[in-house]
């Protein structure tokens, strides 16, 4: 199985794994604390029992130790504790009852002198579930006080907490992951609306800028960048855009005297030879091919300029769809393509009717271009108070995906359009004109099954 890459994703883990580690490193010291707690106070227990009994050996003597060891037995539970005195040499003068503690002087120890006492051991008997936890230490110059304790109580709590442990780590583990999950994303949020951004101007909208409302510093930093960046970009592309106007507003006359004087030799010199004059013929078909595309370029550039310096009219876009669908219509023909116009009347934007006229033109030339014979091209107009859409499709050639959203660029031809005539600007024109409307424009296409070009336009209320 192959884990997610993202940088949410890897921020869950971390933090995940850092959280389930802190939380056992946690439990296990508290689980080990807890234990040597337990085990000091049962030491503890054990010492003070001695000293008790040294005390009473002092002043009372060995009588009474031993009926003091058996009141205690009798009120206590001899399961659970025993008492022997013992003499330095190892033999037992006194015991409490032993038949819950078989097999407990198999492992008494050879035995012990003073100087090592008291001895503290934990000692394991078969006959006992639990471990013993023993002491020796002497209380009279000649008796030693063997004492056992069962620590079955302090096992039973440690598994209790062992328990409770285990449930809390059972319960944490999907409760840290899904704390993970909503840090790392609030955390990578801003990042996702950067690279959103990013993805939209790719796609050509240089105007979109990343808000940032409350995320770090960092990501702060990152978007204003990223804005800046943006700001230059768009700059730049402007001057690009208006350096390729100006060369082709500047090479337009120079050209165009160069086709002239080419024309005016072609037909005043009777002269020339056959190679000449098909040098000069095809050096005004290139002439032509050079000014077509510089005009369409000013064109794209006097459509924004037109539509920004306030220009504009009521524009019934109705009857220039209608207009263009007459003029079409023997072109449509002539290719044995069927054009067939579907028009909501008196739909009126805001605008330039000369450009409006022009981007009907283009799509329908090329709608039309595009189609093989016995094919069919749809226009659909409908509008309503807000906006105008207007669908031009053909079931024509169609365009690669891969060349979709390069077609709107100036120059730009698919390969399969190559053999039919034209410069790659006519698109780029219309989305010009649409644009400087306050409109957008969609492509959809299947490559061979045909394309379907969407004009979203504001529409204006006619009262
Ligand atoms: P051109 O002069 O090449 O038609 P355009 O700017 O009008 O230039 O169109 C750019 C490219 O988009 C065309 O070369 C063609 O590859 C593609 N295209 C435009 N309209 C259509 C269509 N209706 N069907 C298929 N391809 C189209």
């Amino acid at each position: 199985m192959k884990l997610p890459g993202t940088l949410s994703f890897r921020l869950m883990l971390w933090y995940t794994t850092a959280f389930v580690l802190f939380l056992v490193l946690s439990l296990i010291t508290a689980y080990f604390s807890m234990n040597s707690v337990l085990n000091y106070r049962i030491d503890e227990d054990l010492h003070e029992d001695i000293l008790e009994f040294r005390e009473l050996y002092t002043s009372e003597g060995l009588r009474r130790v031993q009926t003091e060891i058996q009141r205690e037995i009798k009120s206590g539970n001899a399961d659970n504790i025993f008492f022997r005195l013992l003499t330095l040499d190892g033999k037992v003068i006194f015991s409490s009852d032993l038949s819950s503690w078989k097999n407990l002087t198999s492992n008494e120890q050879p035995f012990i002198s003073a100087s090592t006492l008291p001895a503290l051991e934990t000692i394991s008997l078969e006959s006992k579930e639990s471990s013993t936890r023993i002491i020796y230490d002497v209380i009279g110059p000649d008796i030693i006080l063997h004492i056992g304790e069962s620590v079955e109580e302090k096992e039973e709590l440690m598994a209790i907490f062992f328990t409770l442990f285990i449930t809390l780590f059972v319960v944490a583990l999907p409760a840290a992951s899904f704390i993970g999950w909503l840090m790392s994303h609030k955390a990578v949020r801003g990042i996702k609306e950067i690279s959103q951004i990013a993805a939209n101007i790719q796609g050509g909208h240089l105007d979109q800028r990343v808000i940032v409302s409350q995320h770090g510093d960092e990501i702060k930093q990152l978007a204003d960048t990223f804005n800046a960046m943006l700001d230059r970009i768009k700059d730049l592309v402007i001057e690009l855009q208006e350096m390729t106007d100006n060369i082709a507003h500047d090479l337009r006359s120079p050209l165009a005297r160069i086709r002239a004087l080419s024309e005016g030799v072609l037909c005043s010199d009777k002269s020339l030879g056959d190679e000449s004059r098909a040098a000069i013929s095809s050096t005004i078909e290139e002439s032509d091919h050079l000014l077509q595309m510089i005009n369409a370029t000013l064109d794209i550039a006097d459509a924004r300029a037109g539509l920004a310096d306030g220009s504009n009219t009521p524009v019934n876009i109705s009857q220039l769809a209608v207009d263009a669908c007459e003029l079409f219509e023997a072109l449509a023909e002539q290719k044995h393509v069927k054009l067939r116009c579907i028009i909501d009347i008196d739909c009126i934007v805001q605008g330039n009717n000369h450009y409006l006229q022009r981007m009907y033109a283009n799509l329908l030339d090329n709608a039309i271009k595009y189609t093989p014979e016995n094919g069919e091209v749809n226009v659909s107009l409908t509008c309503n108070d807000n906006s105008t859409i207007i669908v031009v499709e053909d079931t024509g050639i169609g365009i690669p995906k891969s060349d979709l959203d390069k077609i709107f660029d100036r120059f730009f031809r698919s390969d399969q359009s190559r053999s039919l005539q034209g410069c790659g600007m006519g698109l780029s024109f219309v989305q010009a004109v649409v644009e400087g409307h306050g409109g957008n424009i969609h492509v959809d296409s299947t490559l061979g099954r045909g394309s379907s070009f969407t004009i979203n336009l504001p529409s204006i209320r006619v009262s």
